[in-house]
């Protein structure tokens, strides 16, 4: 199934590559970024000191260590200021570039969190349609299960109709990451609702 949406912590997921949203350093923050890292290990930011840093909107890999994932990619996204700084731009990149580095290494599962939704401030209802816009486009001409990571429950308490809809959903099918309804049959069947 493409696209899932599912509450987890992305640290258990049992994926090719799960998508860390990091900062320009690498060297490692708070958020996604410290739970991988505490549970990838010291390993993980010993490669990241040899990466020198990634820009905003670009996306680097590395193995997984001791994560279920044999890869992490590291992506940075935006800092939210008003929506008129280029950020939704940058964040689509994001889910661009770590979708491409995922397919260059043969990936067939990748779980993204939500990128910048956190410290960075992008607004969850906006930041999950960018991501599930992007990766629903990249699913179009690609052959590979997405999943989407909800973690806190911040980030599903947002207010649009299609967010409530999707609220229903992860809850419907929150039983285990192998569920197998499909998020974007589900998506189109539902957006003009
Ligand atoms: P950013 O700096 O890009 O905003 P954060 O790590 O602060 O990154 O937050 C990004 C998103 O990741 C937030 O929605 C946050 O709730 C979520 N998150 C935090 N920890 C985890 C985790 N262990 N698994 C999945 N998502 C997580």
């Amino acid at each position: 199934m493409p696209l899932q949406i599912v509450r987890n912590d992305i640290t258990k997921m049992k994926v090719d590559a799960v998508v860390n949203a990091a900062n320009e350093s690498l060297l490692g923050g708070g958020g996604v970024d410290g739970a991988i890292h505490r549970a990838a290990g010291p390993k993980l930011l010993e490669e990241c000191r040899t990466l020198g840093g990634c820009k905003t909107g670009q996306a680097k890999i590395t193995k997984g260590y001791n994560l279920p994932a044999k890869y992490v990619i590291h992506t940075v996204g935006p800092v939210y200021e008003d929506g008129n700084h280029g950020e939704k731009a940058l964040l689509e990149a994001c889910y661009r570039e770590s979708l491409s580095l995922a397919k260059e290494y043969g990936c067939d599962t990748v779980a993204f969190p939500l990128i910048s939704s956190g410290v960075y401030g992008y607004p969850k209802d906006k930041a999950l349609k960018v991501a599930v816009d992007i990766i629903g486009d990249f699913l179009l001409e690609n052959d590979m299960t997405v999943y989407v990571v909800i973690f806190d429950k911040a980030a599903y308490k947002i207010s649009e109709k299609l967010f409530a809809d999707i609220k229903e959903y992860i809850d419907e099918n929150y039983v285990s990451e192998e569920n197998t309804a499909d998020f974007m049959e589900w998506y189109n069947q539902n957006k003009n609702r």
